[in-house]
């Protein structure tokens, strides 16, 4: 492709609002341009890496024996109201209504459109199992777009769907795609780690994330520095509890209150529909509102400010408490302010309707749950995720099947999701320079740019004609075609990071040429003639 023919509008300031390496690159580079907050346009650039990341995922589900389907953006609001999710997916479901007054949404996900789709079809056990997938443009109207791609308003997913008889079934499937998931995410160049993740009150099933580690991710990961144990840092589990101190229990409220980190206990509270919650732990720990919420069952909890005291709750309170809680002798309960409400509180003693359970946030340091070695804590960027839903789709919209007794039973679910958007960002943030990007070769806009420094020297010119049409034949090329100075085609090139480059100067009439290795910097001459040899050598390097 001839650079003088493409729309790439490069920038050479920094844009004020990127705050991340990909954002900043992307926009500077011309791959990406912004519409409105959280909406982009993909230039020429930006969609040859797009459709590059595409075909790797669609490779990778047609191998894992799926099936792809396009469904529509735009669903009639009665599916989610089939669901329930209507009334609880809140304002990230972006909502509009057409010409008669009826209601629509943009697709945020598809369980609900492909459950409509498979519940006249998938009904008997001999049609089972079924993977569908799609690549297709999905909406949520976040509340923080940012980070350029890796929180859009628009973005685009694969999303993935199967249907089973036998949970034996769903496992089996579940494995599949959780291994085609690390080959896509190791074949983009991405350095991913697969976490356990947080699946809702609706049941524990398993859910895994697919975490790129990046400094910018919004998520962090705790991993244990001496085994395979990874898991969103909401999901793992506190095992440690400190030992009960030798002391001897006081008489509550006599005498006097220990301060200090052993002492002391604090409270927070949360409104669970109409229930208040009081959840106590200790000082210095911090309280995991995904384990409030899993603990209580329910699907969402929000922060509540109260006065109550949690050793005398009216009967509205539910009282729970931290395990770390359980073992502390004389201690002190401390007001939402900080001041001491009482003290000499033991907890098994004075609390006595209290639930105890693993509440708190894992800390760095803390033992891994696996019992292997000390957790240690990273950011990632979910670039997706995979999940066992089970009936809870099937048996809302009622897509059932007949199994091998004639028995009618709600097909088994599972969701896979890969943001394909949101890869190419991270991608981005995972290689680059402070001159711009790196693109691993299989997703690189092109494998070569040709850049003749000085396009009025005939010998520059028609060499990089000659090499552009010979080098064609093998690679996707970029020409740099265009009469600029030799400072900004270059700096432009670092910019754009096509993983070779190859630098058609002074040397042209003696047939010699410079060949740069973007990711490494390493730059060797040769002569046109081992051009080929030497650019196939760089690309199997890189
Ligand atoms: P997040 O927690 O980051 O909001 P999610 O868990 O809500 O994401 P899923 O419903 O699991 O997202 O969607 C599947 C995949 O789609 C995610 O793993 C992610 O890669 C991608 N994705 C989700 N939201 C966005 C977004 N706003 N912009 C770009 N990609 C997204
Ligand atoms: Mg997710």
């Amino acid at each position: 492709m001839r650079q003088s023919t493409m729309l790439i509008p490069t920038l050479k300031e920094t844009p004020a609002d990127a705050e991340s390496a990909s954002h900043r690159f992307l926009l500077r580079a011309g791959f990406i341009r912004q519409n409105a907050a959280g909406i982009y346009s993909y230039l020429p650039l930006g969609h040859r890496v797009l459709k590059k990341i595409e075909a790797i995922v669609r490779e990778e589900m047609d191998k894992a024996g799926c099936v792809e389907l396009l469904m529509p953006a735009l669903q009639p609001a009665e599916l989610w109201h089939e669901s329930g999710r209507w009334d609880v997916y809140g304002p990230e479901l972006m909502r509009l209504k057409d010409r008669h007054d009826r209601d629509f949404a943009l697709g945020a996900t598809h369980e609900e459109l492909i459950t409509s789709l498979v519940r006249d079809e998938l009904n008997s056990y001999k049609k089972l199992p079924m993977t569908l997938y799609q690549i297709q443009t999905k909406y949520r109207d976040e509340r923080r777009p940012r980070f350029g791609l890796l929180r859009g308003r628009e973005f685009v997913m694969k999303d993935a769907y199967s249907f089973h008889s036998d949970e034996a079934s769903l496992d089996e499937r579940y494995q599949i795609m959780y291994d085609a998931y690390k080959r896509v995410f190791e074949r983009c160049g991405l350095n991913v780690r697969a976490v356990i993740a947080d699946s809702g009150a609706m049941g524990g099933k398993d859910t895994h994330e697919f975490m790129a580690l990046a400094e910018i991710g919004e998520d962090t990961i705790a991993y244990s520095d001496q085994s395979d144990y990874a898991a969103n840092v909401e999901m793992a589990k506190v095992l440690h509890i400190d030992e009960k101190p030798d002391e001897a229990p006081l008489p509550l409220d006599e005498g006097e209150a220990k301060r200090g980190q052993a002492y002391e206990i604090e409270t927070r509270f949360f409104k669970a529909g109409e229930d208040l919650i009081a959840v106590l732990f200790r000082k210095g720990d911090e309280v995991n509102d995904v384990k409030v919420k899993n603990a209580l069952g329910v699907d969402i909890v929000f922060e509540a400010e109260s006065d109550i005291d949690p050793l005398n709750p009216s009967e509205r309170v539910v009282v729970m408490a931290d395990n770390g809680v359980k073992n502390v002798v004389n201690g002190t309960l401390l007001d939402a302010s900080g001041n001491v409400r009482h003290f000499n509180v033991n907890p098994e003693r004075d609390l006595s309707a209290v639930r105890f359970d693993d509440l708190r946030m894992i800390k760095e340091g803390d033992p891994s749950p696996d019992g292997k070695g000390r957790i240690r804590f990273a950011r990632g960027i979910e670039v997706g995720q995979v999940f066992k839903l089970g009936t809870k789709y099937s048996e809302a919209m009622n897509a059932r099947f007949l199994d091998e007794n004639g028995k009618s039973r709600p097909i088994i679910m599972g969701c896979y999701g890969i943001g394909i958007s949101r890869t190419l960002a991270a991608i981005a943030e995972q290689h680059h320079d402070e001159a711009g990007l790196k693109w691993p070769v299989v997703v690189a806009p092109f494998a070569v740019h040709i850049v003749p420094v000085n396009v009025k020297n005939a010998e520059q010119k028609q060499t990089a004609e000659a090499l552009y049409e010979q080098l064609k034949t093998q690679y996707e090329v970029l020409l740099d075609d265009r009469d600029e100075r030799a400072g900004v085609k270059f700096a432009e090139a670092d910019l754009i990071g096509c993983p070779v480059r190859v630098t058609v100067g002074k040397k042209a009439g003696e047939g010699i040429v410079e060949v740069k290795v973007r990711a490494t910097g390493e730059v060797r001459e040769c002569n046109v003639s081992e051009l080929l040899h030497v650019v196939d050598e760089c690309l199997n390097r890189v």
